[in-house]
């Protein structure tokens, strides 16, 4: 894989107001980490990524009339041509803490009724939930590391990867959700669990190389969120329980975009250790 340098593009023009351009105070890279090659090839110069808190405020504000009944009703919709505009896109900004949850949870809630943007406040809880998770158990994240060291030094696995790094492994969306995260650092939530679960169950491809190829990728890469939403999808998170992506939900959520026609439709979910328990946290007095 051909390292990228850091980058503008076309994140840029897909999610209104942007991520470049901005050179205000308090700015700070958000290299969305090595990019594949067909991508470099797109750029003709590497222009400095930056964003600010002055940009996450703004996003914020666009956000807050829309956090409440049409989140509710519209956030799995899957519109990158139009932006993405019924979710926030505020992670890359939470990610790095130019905006923290709190501030997010108290415009909204000065907005709506806890009862309106339930949705909303459940999903920003999800980001701390799972770092809360991960942090008390260590042992996952050191599997994960080991199970990536094995899949990134199996032979047999090198061109499978690269070609779905690539965007060419012939299914349709897949091939355009991997173009898009490698050239925005984005995805879509529903996005990312119908290309997680086609890369476990349809590729058949590790899954700890799908979670490191998206912790590279994503501008909100979160070793978190990341790794245990991999898990979740996969079936090792709640164990029996697994995400598997269907063409008529793909369809819907797409608005027709896409309609696969050759994913594995009932695939077993993987099966692991369960997590070690908890290990015990320090209270302070
Ligand atoms: C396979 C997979 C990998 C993921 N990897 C990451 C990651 O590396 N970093 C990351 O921040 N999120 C990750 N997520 C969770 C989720 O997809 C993103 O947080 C969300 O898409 C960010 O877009 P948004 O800001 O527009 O979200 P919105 O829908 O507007 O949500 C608002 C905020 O809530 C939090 N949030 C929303 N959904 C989730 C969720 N399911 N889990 C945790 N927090 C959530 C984010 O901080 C987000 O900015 C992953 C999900 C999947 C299925």
């Amino acid at each position: 894989m051909v390292a990228c340098p850091k980058i503008v593009l076309l994140f840029a023009n897909s999610l209104s107001g942007g991520w470049g351009g901005l050179q205000g105070h308090g700015a700070i890279s958000m290299d969305g980490g090595a990019h594949g090659p067909y991508l470099c090839a797109m750029m003709t110069s590497p222009v400095p990524h930056l964003a600010t808190r002055t940009q996450a405020l703004t996003r914020l504000q666009r956000f807050l009339p829309l956090a409440g009944r049409d989140y509710s009703a519209r956030r799995n919709f899957d519109c990158p041509q139009q932006g993405h505009p019924h979710v926030s896109t505020l992670s890359p900004y939470i990610r790095h803490r130019l905006i923290t949850e709190a501030e997010v949870l108290e415009a909204v809630l000065a907005r709506h009724s806890l009862m309106a943007a339930e949705k909303f406040v459940q999903e920003v809880f999800w980001r701390s939930y799972w770092k809360g998770w991960l942090e008390l158990r260590p042992s996952v994240w050191h599997d994960y590391r080991a199970g990536l060291d094995r899949a990134l030094t199996d032979p047999a696995l090198a061109d499978r990867l690269a070609r779905a790094e690539g965007a060419q492994t012939g299914i349709d969306c897949f091939d355009a959700w991997m173009a898009e995260l490698t050239a925005t650092g984005y995805l879509h939530n529903h996005a990312r669990m119908w290309a997680a679960s086609i890369w476990v169950f349809t590729l058949r491809l590790p899954w700890e190389a799908g979670a490191d190829l998206f912790l590279r990728h994503l501008l909100d890469g979160d070793p978190a969120s990341n790794t245990l939403s991999w898990r979740w999808v996969a079936g090792l998170q709640t164990p029996g329980k697994h995400y598997v992506a269907t063409a008529d939900n793909i369809a819907r959520y797409t608005e027709g975009r896409f309609s696969p026609k050759a994913l594995v439709t009932d695939p077993a979910p993987l099966s692991g250790p369960p997590p070690t328990a908890p290990r015990a946290s320090k209270i302070a007095d």
